[in-house]
């Protein structure tokens, strides 16, 4: 299974805004400005949960100060053209080294997508930070959204990014192996509010919705029902899915009291969503 995203995915090319009414089959994306999150003024988060103090020991490679590496990394996804300063505060509170193997440790702030184990992949910073921004788009600097379902926790790292910029997230994972391996990553970061599920997220997760905004990890066919009844209204849920053309595309749906618009936006090359557990 090739799970890297696709280099036209990065960010630097013109991006299209949301929203943008198209058909659901549509795969070519229209390019027009992005809405800004305040810059201005911007002041870190007092973050509610801390990241320091894990007891696993720095891996060679990463150096002394990881933070300065993370740093750097957060100014590539600056330049790359991400703007949503709160993104870029929590990408550069989360150990990304901590999450991958210690082997692949010295690759973890570079802009690529990483083996985690089973045949999956952690999705390249640039990703992350561009399917985070759309998720909070429009909301400022200093607003949080609610509760958050994440398909796909793989090895946690996207579930601790978003503990940063949600009141509550719920990640479920179908493979035991790394809803597992997540649990151990979190352990010591004491994120107390990600929940962390086993199961089949085609299914969604019934007993947390409604949802402010639902963000996929893998692309199926289709987005799933369950997903669009588990999103609140006023919600938006960021999710790779195949277009018409065979080739997958960010897909970015507003659920509105008017009812749903759906946005494709540039291609990427997730891992696939598969239903039941393992
Ligand atoms: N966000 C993750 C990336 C994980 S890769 C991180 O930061 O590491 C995508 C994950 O989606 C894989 O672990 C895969 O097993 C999982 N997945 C695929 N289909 C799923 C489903 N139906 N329910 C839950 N997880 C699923």
């Amino acid at each position: 299974m090739k799970a890297t995203e696709r280099p036209e995915a990065a960010a630097g090319d013109k991006r299209p805004s949301f929203p943008v009414r198209l058909p659901a089959n549509a795969g070519v994306p229209s390019a027009s400005k992005r809405s800004a999150n305040a810059v201005n003024g911007f002041k870190p988060l007092p973050l509610k949960h801390s990241v320091v103090g894990l007891q696993k020991p720095m891996p060679a490679g990463v150096g002394l100060d990881s933070q300065t590496v993370r740093s750097r990394m957060v100014e590539k996804l600056a330049k790359q053209g991400v703007q949503d300063t709160a993104v870029l505060a929590a990408m550069g509170q989360v150990e990304r080294h901590r999450f991958v193997d210690t082997a692949l440790a010295n690759q973890a702030y570079e802009d690529t997508s990483l083996p985690i184990g089973l045949g999956q992949t952690i999705s390249k910073p640039n990703v992350v930070a561009r399917m985070l921004e759309l998720l909070r788009e429009g909301k400022g600097m200093g607003e949080r959204l609610g509760r958050v379902l994440e398909i796909g926790t793989g090895c946690g790292y996207q579930a601790a990014v978003l503990s940063h910029l949600a009141s509550e997230v719920y990640s479920i994972e179908r493979l035991r192996g790394l809803h597992e391996k997540a649990r151990d990553n979190l352990r010591h970061v004491r994120l107390a509010n990600v929940h962390l599920l086993f199961g089949d997220g085609m299914q969604g997760f019934a007993k947390g919705a409604p949802y402010a905004a639902i963000i996929a990890a893998a692309g199926g066919e289709a987005i799933p029902p369950a997903w669009i009844e588990q999103l609140a209204v006023g919600g938006r849920l960021v999710a790779p899915m195949q277009t018409a053309t065979g080739q997958q595309a960010l897909v970015v749906i507003d659920k509105t009291v008017e009812g749903i618009r759906q946005a494709v936006l540039e291609a990427v090359h997730f891992v696939p969503l598969k239903s039941g557990t393992n």
